[in-house]
């Protein structure tokens, strides 16, 4: 690369430590290592600033459900906003993408639900069921119906209400979070936290944790459990098969509402369009965003049932809640693209049936590595356990950060995934090929051994 070449991006990366504060980042350490410029993408592919070849393996930030790269969808975007680029869904007046999203929407989702309230992200889709499920209750003459149930470890979201019905201890300390009527049960993670018992007896044990929760506040003060399928951010946590079973009988026996929240999930990462097909599972309220779009264009939204829908609009009147970008034409055009394409390419039949199955066998043989404790998955999601004893589940010392170094050795051989904690996770854009996903095992096989490598040098 030319000299100049290397100033104009270090000026870039100087221009940024002076003036970006990115999210969830530590700006000072950020500043002393730089940013690393993506520049473009392609498919499954990116490419930094410097010309280095990246295979996605984490779809953006879980969201690039068909690959980078397509032009019907910036076309699509393009002709929204030459013809219209903006106008709101308030006083009386909707467009012809919003109606049609919502009414496609409607068709993909379970058959109990056909309505969609559209946000900007899913942060505020979270913040929308919040309201939602409490202004249910009111409606149905029960105010006292205020708690929501969620778990520790999920993640919902960064804006208040997100944060707090998240179960992220780090971001609960700042900022005295979370906010009244938000209470936490565990989690479902078998082999951080339950490896004394069977994975099924411990399914079983932290779904009765919904159970004791009910029981303890009362049923008459408990408005809503708010799950993922699996969770995504805390570390691609699949719960034991026994978890959903004994989560449905625990909420078909109560009279609160269930809030599945498939932002990640939603879309077809699980070879269905949502993982409420997958596990079986009957929400009242549906959280959406990321693959809605595939990230092209920001957009989030609440699937609504007909049972939350009827009393909301039957009774209910004005619900005084909505975002000058609910619903934006252009996002919508990007999402209605965006859902022809998985449609046309079969993408989430081809993860049910082909590339799902091939991912989840083949990530498996990574089990053999010494430094792996346990690999799981379903569909286009997995996650690999990095341990000092394989046998034990023994994991290494905190301070050695074996996480980040092999997220940085995965960026050594041309491969991105996320470390939460030591825990490596993936979750490839669903258009990702059997070839694309021999390389991606073959780099994560490589960027083990140089993980390894580096912590024997210790
Ligand atoms: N819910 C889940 C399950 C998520 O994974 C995320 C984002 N990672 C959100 C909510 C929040 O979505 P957003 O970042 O669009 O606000």
């Amino acid at each position: 690369m030319q000299q100049q070449e290397q100033q104009a991006i270090g000026a870039l990366q100087s221009l940024d430590a002076s003036h970006h504060l990115h999210p969830f980042t530590d700006t000072l350490q950020l500043a002393g290592r730089g940013t690393r410029i993506i520049s473009h993408a392609d498919g499954v592919y990116v490419w930094d600033i410097h010309g280095n070849k990246l295979l996605d393996a984490m779809a953006g930030l879980w969201c690039v459900n068909v690959g980078y790269g397509r032009d019907s969808i910036a076309d699509a975007v393009a002709a929204q906003l030459k013809t219209l680029p903006f106008y709101n869904n308030f006083f009386q007046c909707t467009h012809e993408p919003a109606i049609r999203l919502a009414a496609k929407i409607a068709s993909l989702a379970p058959v109990h639900m056909n309505r969609v309230f559209f946000t900007g992200s899913g942060s505020e889709a979270n913040d929308t069921n919040l309201r939602m499920v409490r202004r249910y209750w009111d409606l149905k003459g029960k105010p006292g119906k205020k708690t929501i149930i969620s778990r520790k470890n999920a993640y919902h979201g960064s804006t208040v209400a997100g944060a707090s019905l998240g179960g992220m201890g780090f971001m609960h300390q700042q900022g005295d979070l979370p906010i009244p009527g938000i209470v936490h049960i565990d989690q479902p993670y078998w082999f951080a936290e339950g490896r004394e018992l069977s994975a099924q007896d411990f399914g079983i044990k932290a779904a009765r944790a919904l159970e004791a929760k009910i029981l303890e506040l009362g049923e008459d003060k408990v408005a809503a459990f708010i799950a993922e399928p699996f969770q995504g951010a805390g570390g691609v946590i699949i719960p034991p098969d026994s978890y959903w079973d004994e989560i449905k009988r625990i909420l078909s026996k109560y009279d609160i509402l269930f809030i599945l929240d498939e932002v990640i999930s939603g879309f077809g990462r699980t070879g269905n369009w949502f993982a409420a097909t997958t596990y079986n599972l009957t929400p009242d309220l549906i959280t959406i965003a990321k693959g809605m779009t595939s990230g092209y264009i920001p957009m989030g939204g609440v699937i609504v049932s007909d049972r939350v829908a009827d009393v909301l609009v039957n009774e209910g009147g004005e619900f005084a809640h909505g975002f000058t970008y609910s619903g934006h034409p252009a996002a919508a055009a990007a999402a209605l693209e965006n859902i022809r394409i998985l449609e046309e390419e079969r993408l989430v039949d081809k993860v049910r049936e082909d590339t799902g199955p091939y991912l989840q066998a083949r990530l498996r043989e990574l089990c053999e590595h010494p430094l792996v404790g346990e690999v799981r998955g379903l569909g286009m999601v997995g996650a690999i356990e990095l341990v000092a004893d394989k046998d034990s589940g023994a994991r290494l010392p905190a301070d050695m950060g074996a996480g980040m170094l092999c997220r940085e050795a995965c960026i050594e051989v041309g491969l991105v995934m996320r470390a939460v904690g030591d825990t490596m996770i993936i979750s490839p854009p669903l258009c990702i090929s059997r070839a694309e996903i021999d390389e991606l095992i073959l780099k994560a096989s490589q960027a083990l051994s140089l993980t390894f490598a580096k912590i024997a040098a210790r």
